[in-house]
């Protein structure tokens, strides 16, 4: 019997394992393959909906599942930190035991770091427990300053930050406390979704300036003494911001034990077959936010959920194939949609290819906002 190790159980990782055992066969009480999913969590977090939770729309509960849940069909979750990786012989350390594999598939997504001491200034919404305290501190919130800020760059979902100040812009005008809120986005970023073509940032940008979000691109954060925020802005110069509450985007770093394995490339990320998603060992892939993707100009594939689950179906296909002993046939796209919610019952929706850049973006309706509701429930629904 083959024995598959799919390193993190998030949305690539859960994702690959239930789409292996499914294409290879497994049922209860027939397992063709054994598929290990290595976790150091209990919970499964779904982080798109963590930018609701920020304004109370969602409960930790609601946005977690249990790991244990999605064992079935040959799905064995091994819980723990994965200490050791070997690429070369396709093994995995986890708990001081060494587990052989014949394909491994790496997906343990994007590490966060604190810099500057932002974790004492502010909220870090890109975890439950950030964007719960941030949710606790808004319910207090009486008007003044609110800052979110990208700390560092490349980051996941380069949505986020767009999304949770429309959420938030929408809270505050529910609350009749916009007038007396300055609401600021800062980003080293040149402009919003770069990556998606300059059609695509303007319509992003022009959301800002419609819900009087101050946006500042090209702002790279440099420091946080004595409480405020040091920014060098676009023009070179020192700018100070203060503010009386803070959300930040962390900083991104690929996972220490990828990295010790020699397995990050120049970039600091994975660097994988754009089609395959394989890595330079033979039966080792990589997908979701460890990777990295160049696309043309400086721009590289967004890390998202959306293409973490169709580049795991692309390796699910080929690994259940070379386990035939027949050659992969499936290429991984960058078809994907990504959906801007406003808080107000509607949202946008960017979609298109983004290997080709035929990319457009849809009128902001109620029906985008279902949608997006939808992905939500359809992943817990599908996976566990
Ligand atoms: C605020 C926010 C909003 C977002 N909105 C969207 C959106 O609207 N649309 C979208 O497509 N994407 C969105 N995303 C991005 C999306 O969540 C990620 O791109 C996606 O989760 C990537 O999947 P992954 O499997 O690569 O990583 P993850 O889902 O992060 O999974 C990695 C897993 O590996 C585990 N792990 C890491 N290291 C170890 C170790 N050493 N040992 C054991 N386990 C380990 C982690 O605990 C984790 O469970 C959002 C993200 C955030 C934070």
């Amino acid at each position: 019997m083959k024995t598959i190790l799919v390193l993190g159980g998030g949305i690539g990782g859960i994702r690959t394992a239930r789409e292996l055992s499914k294409k290879i066969g497994n049922e209860d009480g027939i397992n063709l393959a054994k598929i290990l999913v290595f976790e150091k969590q209990q919970k499964s977090l779904f982080a798109p909906s963590l930018t609701w939770m920020m304004v109370g729309k969602r409960e930790s509960e609601q946005i977690q599942d249990d790991l244990t849940n999605i064992q079935l069909g040959g799905i064995e979750v091994v819980f723990g930190e994965v200490e050791a990786v070997d690429p070369e012989n396709i093994t995995v350390t986890s708990g001081g035991k060494t587990y052989n594999g014949d394909f491994m598939v790496v997906s343990l997504g994007a590490d966060q770091t604190d810099i500057y001491d932002l974790s004492k200034l502010g909220h870090n919404y890109y975890t439950v427990d950030g964007a719960s305290s941030f949710y606790n501190d808004l319910k207090d919130f009486k008007g003044g300053k609110i800052a979110i800020v990208v700390s560092s760059l490349p980051y996941k979902s380069p949505v986020a930050p767009y999304e949770a100040a429309m959420l938030i812009d929408n809270y505050l005008r529910d609350h009749g406390l916009r007038e007396k809120t300055e609401l600021s986005l800062y980003t080293p970023e040149a402009e919003p979704m770069t990556f998606a073509g300059q059609e695509i940032s303007e319509r992003v940008h022009q959301l800002m300036k419609s819900k009087e979000i101050y946006y500042h691109p090209g702002y790279k954060l440099n420091n946080t003494e004595d409480g405020r925020l040091t920014f060098s802005a676009p023009d070179n110069q020192e700018t100070q911001v203060e503010f009386d509450l803070l959300a930040y985007t962390p900083k991104h770093v690929c996972p220490a034990v990828i990295r010790d394995a020699g397995m990050a490339g120049e970039t600091g990320w994975i660097q994988v077959n754009h089609q395959t998603l394989q890595t330079r060992f033979e039966n080792v892939y990589a997908i979701g936010d460890i990777t990295t993707i160049p696309l043309s100009g400086n721009e590289s594939l967004p890390k998202a959920g959306v293409f973490a689950q169709y580049q795991a179906n692309t390796v699910a296909h080929n690994i259940t194939r070379q386990m035939h002993g027949k050659k992969p046939d499936k290429a991984f796209t960058a078809q994907g949609k990504y959906i801007l919610d406003q808080g107000n019952g509607k949202a946008t929706k960017v979609r298109g290819n983004f290997y080709s850049s035929d990319i457009d973006i849809k009128d902001t309706s109620a029906i985008n906002h279902w949608v997006k509701i939808l992905q939500e429930k359809t992943w817990f629904a599908k996976h566990f």
